[in-house]
């Protein structure tokens, strides 16, 4: 056995998936550089390459597999002078089955295991773990400007297309204290917005004993860091409270921004999703939120193609999409998971008429919300600057703009880290340039 004292080993992440992934990602290469090991951005020169997958859906699962075995062809990995570890949501969905399909994976880390990243790595360098490495890099180490954090993991609500309850498992927050020590460190260390996920951030303190919310989350969060940009994606629409919209309507450096899934608006395929709902309650819904925050921005994600599906139910869709006060929508065709409801659901929908309804409601979605950001143009905004594209051009957000999903706003000139305020001169679908003249 090898006696720890100076770690030459390094480690790279492929990641693939969501924003809770990339966040999981960062909490395990945290991790790892405070136990010693060195992190990489090139897969090939690594001595262990962790594969943090998705498979959400059947297309992630598949795209999983392509990227282990591409890692597996590195001479490193083939040759087995490295290790590839394979993390993350393929190994919690299906478990045993894995190491027998992969062979080549040295070692398998599910989601809930993730905590143990460093003894599983340890274990493959025979490692024993009598003195740590110093963890004063990571803590004077520069965090990224915009970070997503994880309130909570899991999911209760069991729609009937989505595996998440499965592979993720119930739902369980964080404690206010984890959130807090976590945005402390970030914001310390640099980090200008925090945007706050999980599967189901509206339900965030309902399972304490003392039971919270994610309102006076928020308001705490913003009130004890008062310069940095809180934002909070993915409230599912029962998750939108008074005390909520009245936190974000008071706070300024909340952004006046909601992430609300409704999948659909016809009532009975809403049932069938084993979700709540129809266009006339979402209607009424946004309706009340801009109510009380007028300027509050509404995105959305649908699900076409969803068993039973209708040419009408589609129609209604669309009308609603049509008709519906939406900045942002997110198009998805239904895809059928093995172990979740839906998937033996009858009159399911063929492929092609999946896709032919996603690039119509696509086209529609961009008719309807491009121009509200064209309409922008000449208004005055903030701009949180975030770095330079790669082709050198300086970008940031707004407030009205969620990192990864939305666009971003080229800014003449400014430095990377600040708030800038700027004129709105020209937009380009989702994108927009400003001005600080
Ligand atoms: S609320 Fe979201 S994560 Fe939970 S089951 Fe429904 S779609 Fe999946």
């Amino acid at each position: 056995m090898t006696s720890l004292s100076v770690l030459d080993k390094s480690v790279a992440f492929i990641t693939m998936g969501c924003a809770k992934n990339e966040v999981d990602t960062y909490t395990m290469s945290t991790k790892l550089k405070r136990a010693g090991y060195t992190i990489i951005d090139t897969p090939e020169q690594a001595d262990v390459v962790i594969v943090n997958t998705c498979s959400f859906i059947q297309s992630a699962t598949e795209e999983s597999i392509e990227t282990i075995l591409d890692v597996s062809q590195y001479d490193s990995i083939a040759s087995g002078t490295g290790h590839l570890v394979v993390a993350g949501c393929m190994p919690a969905r299906y478990g045993e089955d894995l190491t027998r399909e992969l062979p080549e994976a040295r070692a398998f880390v599910p989601c809930s295991k993730e905590d143990d990243i460093v003894e599983v790595l340890d274990k493959l360098f025979d490692i024993t773990r009598s003195s740590a490495g110093s963890d004063k890099d990571v803590l004077n180490e520069a965090a990224p400007l915009s970070m997503y954090v994880k309130i909570s993991d899991g999911c209760n609500r069991f729609c009937s297309f989505c595996s998440i309850p499965y592979i993720r498992g119930r739902y369980h927050s964080f404690t206010f204290q984890d959130i807090y020590a976590n945005i402390s460190d970030l914001v310390s260390r640099g980090t200008k917005e925090v945007v706050l996920i999980a599967q189901d951030t509206g339900r965030w303190g309902d399972d304490f004993k003392e039971k919270s919310s994610l309102a006076s989350l928020i308001d705490r969060l913003a009130l004890v860091f008062p310069t940095t940009w809180f934002r909070v994606m993915y409230i599912q629409p029962e998750g939108i409270t008074d005390e909520l919209l009245d936190v974000i309507a008071r706070r300024a450096n909340v952004c006046n921004y909601l992430d609300i899934p409704f999948q659909h608006v016809n009532a009975q395929v809403l049932k069938r999703m084993r979700r709540r709902g129809s266009a006339q309650e979402y209607d009424e819904l946004c309706r009340h939120i801009r109510e009380k925050i007028p300027d509050c921005i509404i995105r959305t994600t649908f699900i076409v193609g969803f068993p039973g599906e209708s040419d009408d139910d589609f129609e209604e869709l669309c009308n609603y999409v049509e008709e519906a006060d939406l900045d942002y929508i997110g198009i998805f065709p239904y895809s059928r998971e093995e172990g979740t409801r839906a998937y033996d659901l009858e009159n399911q929908v063929p492929e092609e008429v999946k896709m032919q309804r996603a690039r119509q409601l696509r086209e529609l979605a961009d008719c309807v919300c491009t121009p509200r950001m064209a309409a922008r143009i000449g208004s005055r905004a903030s701009v949180l600057m975030l770095g330079y594209d790669e082709d050198g051009m300086l970008y940031g957000r707004t407030a009205f703009q969620a990192p990864d999903v939305d666009g971003c706003t080229f800014v003449d000139r400014g430095t990377p880290g600040e708030v800038a305020n700027v004129t709105i001169t020209d937009s380009l679908l989702y994108e927009l340039e400003a001005s600080r003249a």
